[in-house]
């Protein structure tokens, strides 16, 4: 089983001619409610691809809660270590404009209560693999990552949103999964200097030989850049008519995680990530715009 340990939210993003200026108010011209939070993004991402998928999250005792975790239980992931604490679901306010500029506020609400308590240790061992993200309490994720550790779990985590993070955390890790500006972060804490490696590959094989983890750098429509076990591997990004990248990295991550989990190989599992981290951005929306395992067999077959 995959246990992703992380947030949920509920998205509200209004659609405005423009945005408002301080102390201003616009008509916008609609609203679109979705569920997002990247450790919900990324479990459903591994479950449409087909793992048995645990989810660990904090939501409120208010109606938010419902429909932010509605397609995780169409999808099937298990929701019964889900916390329901006297907190508000976590929120983001996104406004876009006509040209696609947005303006977004995070409330993280019941996501910064999430504890690693709430895994018991009969959940935690039956977890094959463990995948946490940066929305919720840092020193919580420490402290998972370190029973996941022990419990003899594979850990993985997404430095998202960027942190610096400690060499004791990066110490915890099997995998770590980044875009650029995480790089850069991840980098800054572990006391890595641009004189030490200079190249984005460099980088890559330095952390990933010093903290004995892999490392996966995603490069947008670059594609992506790893060090696994000893070797560099570089995958182009499929090519499709991409209208929204949002939570690219999210579906990338969690079909990355379900993709090792079952065995794929590095080479594979990185380009099985890429394709449904590619299919994602050709709809709009996070969640929704994941695709099912047969959509990514199909476009990895296409393209063989
Ligand atoms: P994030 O969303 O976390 O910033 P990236 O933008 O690096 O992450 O995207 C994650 C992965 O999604 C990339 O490594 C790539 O495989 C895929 N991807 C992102 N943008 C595109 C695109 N325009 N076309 C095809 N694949 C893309």
């Amino acid at each position: 089983m995959l246990l992703v340990f992380g947030s949920v939210n509920l998205d509200i993003a209004f659609r405005a001619d423009r945005l408002p200026a301080a102390g201003e108010t616009v008509m916008g011209s609609g609203y679109l409610v979705s569920p997002g939070g990247k450790g919900a993004n990324q479990a459903h991402a591994a479950r449409l691809f087909g793992a048995p998928v645990t989810l660990a999250a904090a939501v409120g005792r208010d109606a938010f809660a419902e429909p932010a975790l509605a397609r995780l239980a169409t999808a099937g992931c298990e929701l019964g270590t889900v916390q329901r604490l006297d907190a508000p679901t976590g929120c983001a306010g996104i406004v876009v404009d006509a040209r696609g500029e947005n303006q977004i506020v995070v409330a993280p609400g019941a996501n910064l209560a999430l504890c690693s308590h709430h895994v018991d240790d009969a959940t935690l061992a039956t977890a094959h693999t463990v995948l946490l993200q940066m929305e919720t309490d840092p020193a919580q994720n420490t402290v998972l990552l370190a029973r996941a550790r022990a419990a003899g779990c594979q850990t993985i985590l997404n430095n998202a949103p960027a942190r610096r993070l400690a060499p004791e955390v990066l110490a915890l890790l099997d995998l770590l999964v980044v875009n650029e500006t995480e790089l850069a972060a991840t980098l800054e804490g572990a006391g890595i200097q641009a004189e030490d490696a200079r190249t984005q590959v460099e980088q890559v094989e330095m952390l990933a030989a010093r903290f004995e983890m892999a490392v996966v750098l995603t490069l947008g429509a670059k594609g992506v850049l790893a060090c696994a076990e000893g070797r560099v591997h570089e995958v182009a990004s499929f090519p499709v008519d991409a209208v929204d990248t949002t939570g690219a990295g999210d579906t990338f991550t969690g079909v990355l995680a379900a993709a090792r989990m079952e065995g794929q190989d590095w080479p594979l599992a990185l380009r099985t990530a890429a394709a449904a981290a590619a299919l994602a951005c050709t709809k709009a929306g996070a969640q929704v715009a994941q695709p099912t395992r047969a959509e990514v067999n199909a476009l990895l077959a296409s393209s063989a």
